[in-house]
């Protein structure tokens, strides 16, 4: 999953997908050119020809930041690099009338079909983060929440990792709806949940829990540690401005509520708890983290 917000993905996924159709069209040039022994471009056997190609002037100038430690985008760079080094291999047989030696064929054409099986796992990433995203947040929708949260509560169960969630909920938020109006209120939502994806980690995941309400789920991370960031998180969304209305700054705060999975108990369980630690929050006067504890007695029997 990338977080980058919607538009950012789709426009990615229409520039690859024009990046792949300039490749293929690269392609058949490069075919039609050898089999037929036409001149080629002096370009294709120029140390930088996988940079100087229009996939790798996508690849190289085009593409988002956010994109650039990714581990599917680094792959493609060695499959294009070699796949361009065994196409003018190819194309020098071609220059020398020379034919084409099979294993030389073969080469490319692995490199090539390895080149296409990245772009397609790319590909597929971006569009499983579009289907997975909530459209007016941008964070994951709740889709794919429970089977997340059930997979890292096999490893709590196999005691390789501490596993926390919190829920959290914007405080008064039916009264920012009412002064300001719905698509003011849809704006802060999705400022709150911008603000939320920043401050935190990468591999912490953060859901649409329900209407004004986030899930975050902290892998690797035990409560003490998860409630001292959420602790700050808290802080600094209070003072955070979510919006500017005709000038005014307008901020929210929001309570939170903190459960961690439990291996000898279910997840279902554990949002129970952080839902009970929340309403703690709440009644406690809001804008602050509650750790679930025994006494707040969930009993799903
Ligand atoms: P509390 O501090 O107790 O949480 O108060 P609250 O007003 O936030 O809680 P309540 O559950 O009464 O109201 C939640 C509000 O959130 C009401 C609903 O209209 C608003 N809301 C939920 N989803 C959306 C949304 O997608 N967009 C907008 N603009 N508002 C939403
Ligand atoms: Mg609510
Ligand atoms: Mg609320």
């Amino acid at each position: 999953m990338f977080k980058m917000n919607r538009e950012l993905l789709q426009s990615t996924l229409r520039e690859l997908d024009q990046a792949v159709y300039n490749h293929e069209q690269w392609y058949k040039e490069l075919i039609r050119s050898v089999v037929c022994g036409l001149p080629h471009d002096q370009r294709e056997f120029s140390e930088d020809a996988h940079r100087n190609c229009r996939f790798g002037q996508w690849y190289y100038t085009m593409i988002p930041s956010e994109l650039h430690e990714h581990p599917s985008y680094l792959s493609l760079e060695a499959e294009h690099t070699l796949m361009h080094r065994l196409a003018s291999k190819l194309l020098v047989a071609s220059m020398n009338s020379e034919s084409v030696s099979s294993m030389d064929y073969d080469n490319f054409a692995s490199a090539l079909d390895r080149l296409r099986l990245n772009i397609s796992s790319l590909k597929h990433e971006i569009e499983e983060t579009l289907y997975k995203r909530d459209p007016l947040t941008g964070v994951r929708n709740r889709v794919s929440m429970l089977s997340d949260l059930r997979y890292v509560h096999e490893m709590v169960k196999r005691h390789t990792q501490d596993v926390t969630i919190a829920i959290m909920d914007i405080d008064h938020f039916k009264n920012v709806n009412d002064s300001y109006g719905h698509p003011i209120g849809d704006k802060v939502l999705s400022a709150v949940a911008e603000f939320l994806m920043q401050h935190t980690r990468p591999y912490d995941k953060v859901y649409r829990y329900g209407g004004e309400e986030f899930l975050v789920c902290m892998c690797n991370t035990d409560i003490e540690t998860a409630s001292d960031v959420l602790e700050r998180l808290r802080e600094e969304l209070s003072h955070f401005t979510a919006v500017a209305e005709k000038g005014v700054p307008l901020s929210v705060s929001a309570s939170f509520g903190v459960s961690s999975l439990e291996g000898g108990s279910s997840v279902d369980e554990a949002i129970i708890r952080a839902d009970e630690a929340l309403y703690i929050s709440k009644r406690s006067g809001r804008n602050r983290v509650t750790v679930w504890d025994s006494s707040m007695h969930t009993d799903l029997n």
